[in-house]
């Protein structure tokens, strides 16, 4: 029940309407018995600083931020997290004293993802895409000993600048570009494959995946963070060669995992989200 006790915590995009991140949230406090209550809020771009200064006022305890906020806000942030500071955006801002401090939880969500299945340590990873997404994951990724760092982009300009971002602001330097046409050929150089993109979301879900799939065998784990439709084509191929798959729901929970321990203090078990999420998906 809603109390003079309940604590808020929010989204804040533009737009919000299609996010599942209200229903994973506030399931989580129900099963948890605790008297938080999670909203989105559409927020205009010329109402970022407002909405910061406002969420002090109302004791509001956190938002996850999403597109396109997510560097907008930073300007507006009293601290911000290494992390989240390298990869110049913010999905989650915790707001503590007066003070609030953003961080980044998407890359972190990938990385808890790949672990329950993979060790990642001194590992050859191939990255297909160079978005946001991809920046976040690469960021956090390089922080977990992995051995080398491919990454295959359509725009080799756009790779180039995640690259040099990352020899520029980090000490790893064990990263190139390959083209999507070589990347299919050097499979067998890496180990762990995560595709960024979006060829095969819904609707286009019959594409033909972003690189060729036959020379991914069982020695491989691939991540697809695409997770409308749960299996794509990239994710079924690999799968029917033996390969472990990961997808995108279970970034999609980790990083909302890793955002309502910072809002709360507490850690939620993985069931409560991903029975919401799936059920949502699923229509
Ligand atoms: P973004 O910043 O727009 O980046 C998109 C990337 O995909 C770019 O590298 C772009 O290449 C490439 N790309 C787009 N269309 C392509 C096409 N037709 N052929 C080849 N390459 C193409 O997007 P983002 O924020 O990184 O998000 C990417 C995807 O991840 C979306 O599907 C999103 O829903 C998903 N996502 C999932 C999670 C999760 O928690 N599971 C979290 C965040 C995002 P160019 O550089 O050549 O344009």
């Amino acid at each position: 029940m809603i109390t003079a006790k309940t604590k808020l915590i929010g989204l804040i995009g533009h737009p919000v309407g299609h996010s599942f991140s209200p229903q994973i949230h506030n399931n989580a406090y129900k099963q948890m018995d605790m008297n938080y209550v999670y909203l989105a809020f559409d927020i205009d771009p010329d109402d970022i600083e407002n909405i910061i200064d406002s969420a002090k006022v109302l004791n509001i305890q956190g938002f996850n931020v999403t597109i396109p906020h997510k560097t907008a806000v930073i300007p507006y942030l009293d601290e911000i997290d290494e992390t989240a500071k390298k990869i110049g955006a913010v999905n989650t801002i915790q707001f503590r004293d007066g003070i609030a401090k953003g961080f980044n939880t998407d890359g972190m969500g990938a990385v808890m993802s790949l672990q329950n299945y993979t060790d990642v340590e001194n590992k050859d990873v191939l990255i297909i895409g160079a978005g946001g997404a991809a920046k976040a994951i690469a960021f956090t990724l390089i922080n977990y000993n992995i051995k080398s760092m491919k990454i295959a982009n359509r725009s080799r300009e756009n790779a180039d600048v995640l690259i040099n971002n990352l020899k520029d602001q980090t000490e790893f330097s064990n990263i190139e570009y390959v083209s999507l046409t070589d990347a299919s050929d050097l499979i067998d150089d890496v180990d762990i494959i995560i595709n960024t993109t979006p060829i095969g979301m819904y609707p286009n879900v019959d594409v033909e995946p972003p690189i060729k799939t036959d020379k991914i065998s069982s020695k491989h784990t691939v991540m697809d963070i695409i997770y409308n439709p749960l299996k794509t084509n990239l994710l079924k191929q690999a799968q029917a060669n033996g390969a472990t798959v990961i997808d995108g729901t279970q970034m999609l929970i980790n990083q909302a995992i890793e955002s309502f321990k910072i809002f709360t203090d507490k850690t939620p078990k993985y069931e409560y989200m991903e029975k919401v999420l799936l059920r949502e998906l699923q229509g």
